[in-house]
Formats: structure tokens, C-alpha cells, sequence
């Protein structure tokens, strides 16, 4: 089996029929995302994503122009080394960001087309499933901009329609500006605890909002309301100002969306942060959140992936994390999500609060072939 072709494209969201369009805040753009697709010459083909930051553009053009010419030829059941020889080529790119976002589609994609190749889904190849189905977490982003009436119609609409295990409420604040509104956070943080009660499990994203002391004042106020885990409470890249907050608080602090590297994932844990969230399509793909979770396990540390793409990036998140021993924390179903059902005759939705993983060859994911070509932006160099 040869790889013949690598076609990188963009799948645009906006226009009509986009049912999380209305979470968005005025004047922003619609959402695309960055998909890979890998053909071979036996006429199978995989499939896998990168993040989306930015439309994931600068990922396509990576793989377009600097990896796409050297899988041509290649045997796709030689993945590992074709992608740690890719990456060790272009590491003057990144290694973090839109590199590993294009090994991590790439992985993704040879991934689907290995379970195509054996008829097996990926989680059989990755060492079977502990549990096929597994609880959503509702991921509601945008409260900085929403006063607290608003913030709780918006999770009031989400616990009803999704009933989602728990909650976690995102501020998505401006990323220039620190320590914005900390009284007015804590508000809506009682205000929705109060809304749903005393046993609902809840989380609460800071998106890397605070200083150490903000973060500290507002972490103690989480333990009193009896939140149970405060995501990015300072900036990513002070890794030790984020481990100073998670070892001064008895919340569970985690952080980790914005980790590239297996390295950048040890020296968070190392800093003292006890819940890792790498994202499958920001990271290596299945093979990187593989090793993310053996890392994970060996420090029994947490490993909640992030992951707020509802289309492959999603699939990739639930093969892997059913193969999981242990799975402490339920999967994120960001906003927006109703959106993948455009393009898949098999959309992965929570039914009752929970996904499903598919049984089907690969990543398992069926598409409506004329919806994804009348939504796709091909990228080519
Ligand atoms: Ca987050």
C-alpha cells in the first residue's frame, strides 16, 4: 500500500443551517476547520484534523507544502517514523502550534486509514475499549461578555438540551487584559451554582485570565462553591506561575490545551499541575495523546483532554479515551457542536448525555460526501 495523494482542505461552517452561530459574539467570523485527507493507491482513504485556531490554515500550507512531497510513495502503515521524520524536518516551524497541529491531522488521518486497511476500528488497534460509551461535559464559552442573567439562560438551554455530567463554564475574555472583573466572576460562578444545584459537578475556565494573586482569590472562592476543577487560571507559557496556583489551592487545577510537546506536558506536571488537557488535533494526534496519557498514568495525573471539535478531532478524542483505564473526568462538548451534523450521515451527538464510539473501520465517521465538497475550501501550494 503507497500513499498517492495528501489533499488539504478547509471545511467552512458559516452560512445557513449553523445552529452554534448564535453563541457567537457579534462581528466575529464564522468557524472552519482544517482537515487532511490521505488516499492510497488501493483507492482507501483516511482522514484527520488539525486545531482550528485560525481556520487551521497555517497547518494546511504546512502539510501542503513542506510534508505532503515526502508521504508520496510512502507506506501509510509506516506512519510513526514517516511523521517523527516529518517532524523532526520542519521542526525550525514550530515544533508548537501549526506544526504539531499538521503532524497531529496527519496522525489522525493514517490512523483512519490503517483501521480501514485491517477493518478494525481504532480503539481495537490501540488495545480495545473499556467502555464504549462515555458522559459529555457541557463546555459553554463566552461568559466575560454576558452579564450573570444571560450567563444562566445560556446553561440552563445547554443542561437541558445536551444533560450533560457537569458543566464547565469558559470566560473567553480578553487575552491583553488581566484581572478583569474577579468580583463579577465570582458572581456568575455562585449564580450558576445555585442554578443547578448543590451535587452538580462543575468546572470553571479562567482561559488563562488572572495574575497568581486574581487567580488565588478566585480559586478560593471555586472551593467554597464547591467547584471541582479551575482550567488555566494564569497564562499558558508561565508554566511555573500555573503550577505556583495549582500547588497553593486544594482545587484541581488544569491546564495543558496549549501544550505542543510530550516535554511541555512533563514540565507542567512537574510545575504541579495535577489535570492535563492535551488536544489531539493541536498535538500529535492519536499516537500523541496516547503517549500524553502513558505520561499521565505515570505520574497519576489526570488526562481530560481538551477537545472542542465536533467532527474528526472528536472521533479521534473518543477512540482514544475508550482504551483508557481510567477516564475520571466526562468529555468536553463544546459550543457549537450541532454544526458536524452537516457534514457526517453518522454525526457523533450525545444521546441522553452520552457519546458513543463507532464500531466502524477507522475513525468510523460516515459523510454526507455533496455537503462536505459544497462546504470545502481546498488549500493548495
Ligand atoms: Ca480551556
Amino acid at each position: 500500500m503507497k500513499i498517492t495523494k495528501v489533499e488539504t482542505f478547509q471545511v467552512d461552517w458559516s452560512g445557513e443551517g449553523l445552529p452554534g452561530g448564535q453563541d457567537r459574539p457579534a462581528g466575529r467570523k464564522g468557524p472552519r476547520s482544517a482537515f487532511v485527507r490521505i488516499e492510497t493507491d488501493d483507492g482507501m482513504f483516511g482522514m484527520g484534523e488539525a486545531s482550528p485556531m485560525q481556520g487551521g490554515l497555517a497547518s494546511l500550507v504546512i502539510i501542503a507544502q513542506d510534508m505532503a512531497p515526502a508521504l508520496i510513495g510512502a507506506d501509510p502503515l509506516d506512519h510513526a517514523i514517516l511523521l517523527d521524520t516529518l517532524m523532526h524536518k520542519c521542526i525550525k516551524l514550530g515544533p508548537e502550534g501549526a506544526m504539531t497541529g499538521a503532524l497531529a491531522a496527519l496522525d489522525t488521518a493514517l490512523w483512519d486509514l490503517k483501521g480501514k486497511a485491517l477493518g478494525q476500528p481504532i480503539y481495537k488497534l490501540l488495545g480495545g475499549a473499556w467502555r464504549k460509551q462515555m458522559p459529555c461535559y457541557a463546555s459553554i464559552g463566552g461568559n466575560a461578555w454576558r452579564t450573570v442573567d444571560e450567563v444562566l439562560a445560556v446553561v440552563e438551554r445547554r443542561v437541558e438540551k445536551e444533560k450533560p455530567a457537569a458543566v464547565k463554564i469558559r470566560w473567553d475574555g480578553d487575552r491583553t487584559k488581566q484581572d478583569v472583573d474577579i468580583v463579577g466572576d465570582i458572581r456568575k460562578a455562585a449564580a450558576v451554582r445555585k442554578l443547578l444545584g448543590d451535587d452538580f459537578v462543575l468546572g470553571f475556565d479562567a482561559n488563562n485570565g488572572y495574575s497568581i494573586g486574581g487567580a488565588t482569590r478566585v480559586g478560593r472562592a471555586l472551593e467554597d462553591l464547591g467547584y471541582t476543577w479551575f482550567e488555566e487560571p494564569v497564562q499558558h507559557y508561565h508554566i511555573s506561575a500555573m503550577g505556583e496556583v495549582a500547588q497553593r489551592l486544594d482545587i484541581t487545577v488544569s491546564a495543558g490545551e496549549q501544550t505542543y510537546t510530550l516535554q511541555g506536558l512533563k514540565d507542567l506536571i512537574n510545575a504541579g499541575v495535577r489535570m492535563v488537557q492535551p488536544d489531539i488535533t493541536k498535538m500529535g494526534g492519536i499516537t500523541g495523546l496516547m503517549q500524553c496519557a502513558a505520561i499521565a498514568h505515570a505520574h497519576g495525573v489526570e488526562l481530560v483532554p481538551h477537545q472542542t471539535q465536533p467532527s474528526l478531532g472528536h472521533l479521534a478524542n473518543l477512540h482514544v479515551l475508550s482504551t483508557l483505564i481510567h477516564l475520571s473526568k466526562p468529555v468536553e462538548l463544546a459550543d457549537g457542536w450541532e454544526r458536524a451534523g452537516a457534514i457526517f450521515e453518522n454525526p457523533s451527538e450525545p444521546k441522553n448525555g452520552l457519546f458513543t464510539v463507532p464500531d466502524a473501520p477507522g475513525l468510523g465517521a460516515v459523510f454526507d460526501q455533496s455537503e462536505l465538497q459544497r462546504r470545502s475550501v481546498p488549500i493548495s501550494i
